[in-house]
């Protein structure tokens, strides 16, 4: 508000807050391409946010992604995920949630690209936190705000199923990406405590009626690990699981975290998985790794918790 007297726009700045994030720590990585961010909460708590910049190919345009957090920490508890290890402190707000966006797009300038895509796979299982992430979706739909299409938007949930069906009867035509990571109940269980509850079987009934309904073919994320779920016999069975209808299939080899004995298998057989799928019908690809010298690829966040004191600010 540039019209205001100076002495006016102190007293609006010091009387209001404009944003529910604070900018902490930013750090670089990829010549550029990834950007990390730490933010600082209202009640002095952070959450990470990572925004990454993908260039123009033969088969997609130029698109810039940022992975948002829906919660501090994560009650799922995931073996292999850095996120899950650090346990769960609060849900975010809607406020905050629209906030990581508004915040890295005022970052990004007028010069640079703008954000195209969001999605809510940073710390945190956005279905948990249901009626935020919903309301943030929909605040930035909205026409008198961004008019930013939840076509745009993904929702990663480890297979919470009464929420993927909440989710699918809000008319959002948001695009659902399932964190499955095994083909059968017992391993998947012993990764990711809450498949007791539900079972891959209703997983992938909920994703699939959630297809059927808007049109988004769901995504099945599958982190790779050497000798744990990366078998050709498991690739078969993963096949039979998910089906090749309205099914994407991320194969992501798994980050090192720190003291993990956890390991990503080597590249020729995190191929020869994907071919088993695409073998299938099931178009499937092996995700590359963004950001891995800042800690911001998929359960990392938090591996290491980034120091304001030790980075430059942002
Ligand atoms: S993988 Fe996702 S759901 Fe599991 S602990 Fe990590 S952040 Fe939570």
């Amino acid at each position: 508000m540039r019209t205001l007297p100076p002495p006016a726009r102190q007293q609006l700045e010091d009387s209001f807050a404009f944003t529910t994030v604070t900018p902490q720590v930013k750090r670089v990585a990829d010549h550029g391409q990834t950007v990390k961010y730490l933010f600082r909460l209202g009640d002095a708590k952070t959450i990470e946010t990572v925004v990454m910049h993908y260039d123009a190919t033969t088969r997609s345009r130029a698109r810039t992604t940022i992975c948002v957090s829906s919660q501090v920490g994560c009650p799922i508890g995931c073996t292999f995920c850095a996120t899950g290890k650090s346990g769960f402190d609060r849900n975010l707000t809607e406020a905050e949630i629209v906030d990581q966006f508004l915040a890295a797009s005022r970052d990004l300038g007028d010069k640079q690209r703008s954000l195209t895509n969001v999605v809510f796979m940073g710390m945190g299982e956005p279905l948990n936190n249901y009626a935020a992430v919903v309301g943030a979706i929909r605040r930035w739909a909205r026409e008198d705000t961004l008019n930013f299409s939840p076509r745009r938007v993904t929702v990663s949930t480890i297979g919470l199923v009464p929420f993927i069906e909440r989710l699918s009867a809000e008319g959002l035509p948001v695009n659902l990406a399932v964190s499955l990571h095994a083909p059968d109940d017992e391993l998947r269980s012993s990764m990711i405590p809450v498949n007791r509850k539900y079972p891959i079987a209703a997983i992938v009934a909920a994703a699939r009626a959630h297809a059927e309904r808007t049109g988004r073919r769901t995504s099945y994320e599958y982190v790779l690990l050497q000798g744990i779920n990366d078998s050709m016999e498991q690739a078969r069975r993963l096949t039979t699981v998910i089906g090749h209808r309205l099914t994407h299939v991320n194969l992501i080899p798994m980050n090192p975290i720190d003291g993990s004995p956890l390991s990503p298998p080597s590249k020729a057989r995190a191929q020869a998985f994907q071919s088993v799928l695409q073998g299938a019908g099931i178009s499937t690809t092996i995700r590359a790794t963004r950001g891995l010298d800042i800690d911001a690829a998929c359960g990392q966040l938090r591996a290491r918790q980034l120091e304001p004191a030790a980075t430059s600010p942002a």
